[in-house]
């Protein structure tokens, strides 16, 4: 069943979330230990990152360091047939351009058909860390090319015109979008530009940014409707945890931290008082949220799984 369907026939917001693959050597129970925990809320979908390769530097015993090219989260293709096999829960693995050649993104696109997995987030992916020369001249630069590629699949037409059998069921996707706008946009004008793009391009639904002043997302969605993009915009949600994202959420999200919770984190004498706050925020952002008609809540959940749990027992 497409995203765009369940949202459009659901009479209450959804509850959907985003989990991570474990780092590469680590057991998917760790995945599916945040599954159990949340599953009781009802998910409509459960996303699952996709991460692109970068380097690090291995110790060697010479006091040197050898530089090798990983990729730290392996596995999300094969981690969405997972969750769909064991808890026919709806997964929506994410499709990445940086650190994916053209050829790659379309084996990523076979197997996910061959395993009945339809629905997809369409993104650029981060730059930060990203291995240089992994898929250079070969990927896609933006979210909208690979979108492109995804059209072209879904009718059946592969690179260098392949032709591809069988897609009863064609992939439907959402993408991303940012309240707060994408930090390498010059404008918010240019940024809504290229939105409007991912949209008339196909597609069904956006999902944001993590942001904890609801204005921002507020005002988003009436420019967003100014400017024609009439999709639903499911805002992404991530419980603060601890304090030093005071200042590293800002920085590598580019989201404002409203006084009120950024006095009441600096307040906290420990991580677990900053919990706290962040659940007690999340409660209230959340409500706020579906009050006043966004489509549903889709929390980030790496770390704090058992935040978003207590939020959710409030809400869902
Ligand atoms: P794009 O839509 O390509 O936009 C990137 C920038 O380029 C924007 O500033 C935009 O205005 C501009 N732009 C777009 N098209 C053009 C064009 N044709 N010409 C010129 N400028 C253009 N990262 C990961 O690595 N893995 C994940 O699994 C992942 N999941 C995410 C989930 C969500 C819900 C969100 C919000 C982000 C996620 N990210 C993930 C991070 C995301 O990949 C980064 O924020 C990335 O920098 C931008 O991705 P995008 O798809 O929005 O890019």
């Amino acid at each position: 069943m497409r995203i765009i369907d369940i949202i459009n026939d659901s009479r209450n917001p959804l509850f959907s979330f985003e989990i991570l693959p474990p780092l590469k050597g680590n057991s998917i129970f760790r995945v599916y230990d945040i599954i159990e925990k949340l599953k009781r809320f009802d998910p409509k979908f459960v996303n699952i990152t996709s991460h692109h390769s970068e380097y690090i530097y291995k110790p060697l015993p010479d006091g040197t360091h050898r530089r090798v090219s990983v990729v730290k989260r392996p596995g999300t293709v094969a981690i969405a047939a997972a969750i769909q096999n064991r808890y026919g829960l709806i997964p929506v693995p994410h499709i990445i351009c940086k650190g994916f050649s053209r050829e790659e993104t379309e084996y990523a696109l076979l197997d996910l058909n061959f395993l009945g997995i339809t629905n997809l987030l369409v993104l650029r992916g981060d730059e930060k860390g990203a291995d240089p020369m992994h898929g250079q001249g070969h990927s896609h630069q933006y979210a909208t090319e690979l979108q492109n590629q995804i059209n072209l699949f879904n009718k059946g037409i592969g690179l260098d015109d392949m032709n591809i059998e069988g897609i009863e069921t064609p992939f439907s996707y959402g993408m991303a979008c940012y309240p707060e706008k994408h930090e390498e946009a010059p404008n918010m004008e240019s940024d809504l530009y290229y939105l409007k793009k991912k949209v008339e391009n196909g597609a069904d639904y956006l999902i944001t940014q993590m942001f904890f002043d609801n204005e921002k997302y507020f005002s988003f969605v009436e420019r967003c409707r100014a400017e024609g993009i009439t999709v639903p915009i499911i805002p992404g949600i991530k419980p603060i945890s601890k304090k030093t994202q005071l200042t590293v959420l800002p920085k590598i999200f580019r989201t404002d931290i409203p006084e009120e919770l950024a006095s009441r984190i600096r307040e906290s004498k420990s991580d677990s008082e900053v919990k706290e706050a962040g659940i007690e925020w999340g409660i209230r952002q959340c409500m706020e949220l579906m009050e006043k008609g966004a489509p549903g809540i889709h929390f980030y959940t790496m770390s704090v799984s058992d935040s978003v749990s207590k939020i959710a027992e409030k809400l869902f």
